[in-house]
């Protein structure tokens, strides 16, 4: 044993920086561990933005969102920088969607949440740099923005460090008990509590808790397009979209560069995370660039891709929950659609170590059927 902290958070995505960030806030003593350097780009929280919206397929999503803006609105205000740039969102359902667009209607109006339905007219004299099929409905959503994913984790890193947590890079976890974790130079810290979030890495912790979960991870990949008049982009001309249909696109307006970025969701291969080319898949910029270049005549070729990987549950839910059996290990995951929540997953994962919150909810638990039934039939796309 070298050191004794309160708890111990493996992985410093941007769940687990926000984790360490919410714990050393009430005044424990943290130590966050990182396989890699800090702000690397082999996991999910890397790159210039990620979407933060209300609109999403069930209340307890929508309700959930609510309590997002605020915990963002207060990570900005501990930063002192204005970390959420809205810009409007407009989830576009073709003809006959392969998403359901009453469950976003009905969840946002369940919410309270106001939204607009707009046909391909209202869309069009709206925002002329869409071009799209007849009987496209968009549902527009005021407070649709972006939030800064590599930028906004590294704020919370250092926020962290600011309220006293040690954060230590380059110290792969290799052992782990209800209160002690190991690192890969066989030093081993003691604590009360582990808050894992590890995403796609989740099951080589769990393991030494004799417990695994299905998890798909795959390779995705984001793509940026130079623009013939990119004022006509601006973020205060152009909101973020949502090709609800499959396969389902989605995309920014300019963020910080003349470029727009789009992506396919849940268009990339399964991968293993330790064996993953960080290389441009041609097939899948093909696919993009056709979409995008339809609907948005504006935009013109691709100059440059990433790679980044999705963690899928089969429900697509995230896991927020104690380890069953092992009551002072927390796990987070945010199946490839977490980063909007980050800083609420820091609020409530702290809570659940800290035990001043027993459970999270019946959707997010370890026990839950998608995540114990062998046979549970996997579903991705909402
Ligand atoms: C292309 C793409 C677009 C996305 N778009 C959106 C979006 O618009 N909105 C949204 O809300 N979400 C989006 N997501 C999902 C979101 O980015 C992720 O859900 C979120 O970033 C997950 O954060 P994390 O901290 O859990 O994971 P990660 O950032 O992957 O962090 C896990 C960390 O654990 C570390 N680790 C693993 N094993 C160990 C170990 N043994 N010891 C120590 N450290 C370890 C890893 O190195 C890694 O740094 C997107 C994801 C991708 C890939």
């Amino acid at each position: 044993m070298s050191e004794t902290y309160d708890y111990v958070v493996v992985g410093l995505g941007g769940l687990g920086s926000a984790t360490a960030y919410h714990l050393a806030r009430r005044g424990f003593s943290v130590l966050g561990l990182e396989r890699f350097e800090l702000g690397h780009h082999r996991g999910a929280s890397h790159d210039t933005s990620r979407i933060l919206r209300h609109s999403y397929h069930t209340p307890e999503y929508v309700r959930l969102t609510q309590e997002a803006y605020v915990d963002w609105a207060m990570l900005s205000a501990q930063a002192g920088r204005e970390l959420v740039t809205v810009v409007g969102g407009l989830d576009l359902f073709p003809a006959d969607p392969a998403i359901p667009m009453a469950d976003y209607t009905d969840s946002l109006a369940l919410a309270g949440v106001p939204y607009e339905l707009l046909g391909v007219d209202e869309i069009g004299a709206r925002w002329p740099q869409f071009a799209l099929p007849e009987g496209t409905v968009g549902l527009y959503q005021g407070r649709g923005a972006i939030v800064p994913a590599g930028a906004a984790t590294q704020v919370m890193q250092e926020l962290a460090v600011r309220y006293g947590a040690t954060l230590r890079d380059r110290s792969p976890v290799t052992g782990l008990t209800d209160t002690s974790v190991t690192v890969e130079d066989g030093t081993t810290y003691a604590c009360r509590g582990i808050v894992v979030c590890a995403d796609a890495w989740t099951n080589d912790l769990l393991r030494h808790l004799d417990l695994e979960i299905p998890l798909t991870v795959t390779l995705e990949q984001a793509t940026y397009f130079e623009l013939d008049r990119p004022e006509d982009f601006a973020p205060e001309r152009m909101p973020l979209w949502i090709w609800m249909d499959e396969p389902s696109f989605y995309g920014f307006p300019c963020y910080g560069e003349p470029t727009i970025k789009a992506a396919q969701d849940c268009g990339g291969p399964s991968v293993d995370p330790d064996d993953r080319t960080g290389e441009t898949d041609p097939d899948q910029l093909a696919l993009l660039t056709e979409h995008v270049n339809r609907m948005l005549p504006g935009s013109g070729r691709p100059v440059r891709s990433l790679r980044c990987q999705y963690t899928l549950t089969p429900d697509r839910d995230f896991v927020m929950d104690r380890v069953p059996g092992h009551e002072s290990v927390v796990v987070g995951l945010g199946a490839a659609h977490g980063f909007k929540f980050a800083p609420t997953f820091g609020r409530l994962l702290a809570g659940l170590a800290c035990g001043d919150r027993h459970t999270v909810s019946p959707t997010f638990s370890l026990r839950r059927p998608a995540l114990t039934e062998p046979d549970y039939a996997p579903h991705w796309l909402v």
